[in-house]
């Protein structure tokens, strides 16, 4: 149960706006525990208190702990991907094929599955470029295909060169698009601010479903 409302202080209110800053969520929760326990994970820092604490007891350890949860977010994200990554590349042989979100009725190995992608993707890709491009108003001068594990699509702003994850095509086609609109709107926006967002949005307007569709795999945007 999170009981943060119970426990409204402008002192607890900061740290959440500092942890929210750095797209980390707070949750407590009342636990018959002796002692505050934290835990960070992946966007969130878990609390557990006593049922007894007192609120300003409350903001102030949380408070104390803000700035390492901060510090410390980066490498717990980088060390959930790694874990993430290992798991999927050691369950893809016996996990059942996928184009397009679809199951298909055979299977392959690791390396005839890449190839598979891979084809599949080259031959969608031009026209999806050639459906999103205006519609965002931006052009990728190039488009590279690779074996990316930790992310599904990247992009060289600079260059206006755009990288796609040959693993896209297991999943349903907006997925793909989503991703092409993500890194075309990088062109507008190098960064993820919330100006960047608006842009995806306005181009894309139920681009969170396919975001959050991948955001559970091991691929990453950037
Ligand atoms: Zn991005």
């Amino acid at each position: 149960m999170t009981v943060l409302a119970e426990y409204n202080s402008s002192l607890l209110e900061s740290a959440v706006q500092r942890l929210a800053a750095s797209g980390i969520e707070l949750q407590v929760t009342k636990k018959r525990v002796k002692n505050i326990n934290f835990r960070l994970k992946p966007y969130t820092l878990m609390v557990s208190v006593p049922l007894s604490i007192s609120p300003a007891q409350m903001a102030q350890s949380i408070t104390s702990r803000v700035s390492w949860a901060i510090e410390n977010h980066d490498q717990v994200l980088e060390q959930y991907q790694r874990k993430q990554s290992t798991a999927s590349e050691s369950s893809a042989a016996d996990s059942p094929l996928l184009l397009w979100g679809i199951t298909q009725p055979f299977a392959l190995s690791h390396d005839e599955k890449i190839a598979y992608y891979h084809k599949h993707l080259t031959t969608v890709f031009p026209a999806l470029f050639e459906k999103w491009q205006p519609i965002v108003g931006a052009q990728a001068n190039e488009v590279r295909l690779k074996k990316m594990h930790t992310r599904w699509g990247s992009c060289n702003t600079r260059a206006c060169r755009i990288w796609l994850s040959v693993y896209l095509p297991a999943y349903p086609i907006e997925c793909t698009e989503y991703v092409i609109v993500h890194e075309l709107c990088h062109l507008h926006h190098a960064n993820h601010s919330a100006a960047f967002w608006q842009t995806v949005a306005t181009a894309m307007p139920d681009y969170r479903q396919w975001h959050d569709m991948l955001a559970g795999k091991s691929g990453q945007l950037d």
